[in-house]
């Protein structure tokens, strides 16, 4: 494998800078692979060995490890804390200043763990098979070791570099970013100003031991609740009332639970779609190529087709809605006057919020319901633009792709959220990028949040690379 591999790189470098007298030229100061492996093993085993199960958190724990690695090779650290146990942690190597900022981050906290169900102990670090087991080793330690070894690389073998690299190690992620990014975007938004952000989310897909595509991710859902409250009159059970709450409130959720969203492409899914038609079988790319014409008939039926079968698909399409708390009533005798239920929304970017709410509410056609929305600090990510296709950022890991993993790249928009939002927010132009998983695991219980979390060791290694060749890349001076 690494011999093709290399083989490839070469093949590709030679093509791009036109000969190999410049590719000599350019890597003069070529990072020793083989050495940094070793070291990435033992940073990524010591932190997955690292209990930082959120609640409670304590990612002191990585911001201790890692500012002590840093700093013992003379990159600063800054710490920054709302919770003393929960810090984050900044390190910056300094450019010429020529571009803004790069940043590249990672998360210190994973979930929890029900550890009798591990066959290996969840922060045991076991090297098996060619995997290596543990809470956090795909969600996110890769990051956080790519991120550690792009700086101590960069610091070492002294590359100049037209902007500052700024690595940041960020906590609660997991459902409580008040600590993490929230705090550091709305408190310390300075020390992490950037032009461009790399973070989780994108994936290189394996399957059957493969690999098909890289994932980089542009864009994400921002995500809203909706609470829906219907109200009559309360009286006996034994009298049947037209106005009862429960029965309203079960018609709304149903008509808002059936109501098919209209769908609609952005720059994003369009080129997704476009991409994994390319690299389909014939069925699954007639799909997607008829979803490329929204109001088609073709399209429809591709659409009804995603609903049942790819769930995800559907849901990149439109804002989608999933009823998901129902609560009313307290005895049995008694017709409540009011009855509630909770909808999690989640919108695409562009979504107006207050055209979506009237839409809703004419679906439901029922003067007796009222849809609001209710804020929820913790969960609450604002809505940014798209991360541009065009741009030098999204180049550059396509390059980095074909020479690593030599497949094509596809541009992604989660449903779920993360906090890349918030950086976005800031004015950041943000790409989820992450190692190669197979996408067999997820589903067999070995995926990120799983019972049995793992990765593949040889991948970690591919991931540092990938990630220090696309920073390297952007910041070197030219
Ligand atoms: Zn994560």
């Amino acid at each position: 494998m690494r011999g093709r591999v290399v083989a490839v790189v070469t093949l590709l470098a030679a093509l791009a800078l036109g000969g190999p007298q410049r590719l000599g030229a350019q890597n003069s100061a070529a990072p020793d692979w083989d050495k940094l492996n070793a070291e990435t093993l033992q940073h990524f085993q010591a932190l997955v060995r690292l209990d930082t199960q959120n609640p409670p958190g304590n990612e002191y724990l990585v911001t201790d490890y890692v500012k002590r690695v840093l700093e013992k090779e003379g990159i600063p650290v800054q710490i920054f804390a709302n919770d003393p146990k929960r810090p984050n942690l900044v390190a910056r190597l300094k450019g010429n200043g020529k571009k803004r900022p790069l940043l590249y981050m990672g998360h210190s906290d994973v979930v929890t763990v029900d550890a009798k169900k591990w066959t290996f102990p969840p922060f045991s670090a076991t090297r098996d098979g060619g995997y290596i087991y543990g809470r956090g080793s795909e969600d996110d330690r890769p990051h956080v070791v790519a991120g550690l070894m792009t700086m101590l690389t960069l610091k070492r073998l002294n590359v100049p570099l037209d902007r500052d690299v700024i690595f940041l190690v960020e906590s609660g992620e997991e459902g409580t970013t008040g600590v993490g990014i929230g705090y550091m975007t709305s408190q310390h938004a300075d020390a992490i100003a950037a032009e461009y952000c790399l973070a989780e989310t994108g994936t290189v897909a394996r399957v059957n031991g493969k690999v098909t595509y890289a994932g980089v991710q542009m864009t994400e859902k921002v995500p809203n609740r909706i609470e829906l409250t219907a109200t009559g009159p309360s009286g006996h059970a034994s009298r049947p009332l037209q106005g009862n709450a429960v029965v309203h409130l079960a018609a709304a959720v149903a008509a808002v639970g059936k109501w098919r969203v209209p769908m609609r492409l952005n720059e994003t899914t369009r080129a997704f779609f476009t991409r994994m038609a390319a690299i389909s079988p014939e069925a699954d790319a007639a799909r997607y190529r008829a979803l490329l014409d929204p109001a088609s008939p073709a399209a429809v039926a591709a659409d009804a087709y995603f609903a049942e079968h790819n769930p995800g698909y559907s849901s990149m399409m439109r804002t989608s809605i999933s009823p998901t708390m129902i609560e009313g009533g307290y005895r049995i005798n008694v017709i409540p006057s009011e009855a509630k239920a909770t909808l999690d929304v989640r919108m695409l970017p562009d979504e107006n919020p207050d055209q979506f709410l009237a839409a809703m509410t004419r679906v439901i056609n029922d003067p007796a319901v009222v849809a609001r929305y209710i804020s929820d600090p913790g969960l609450t990510r604002p809505s940014t633009k798209p991360s541009r296709l065009d741009s030098e950022v999204f180049r550059s890991i396509e390059t980095a792709v074909s020479r690593n993993y030599d497949t094509v790249t596809i541009p992604l928009l989660s449903t779920g959220a993360t906090d890349m939002a918030q950086v976005r927010g800031n004015g950041t132009e943000c790409f989820g990028i992450g190692p190669a998983l197979d996408l067999e695991d997820g589903p067999k219980g070995f995926g990120a949040h799983s019972d049995q979390e793992r990765i593949l060791e040889a991948e970690v290694y591919r991931f540092v690379r990938f990630s220090y060749e696309i920073v390297n890349d952007l910041a070197r001076a030219r």
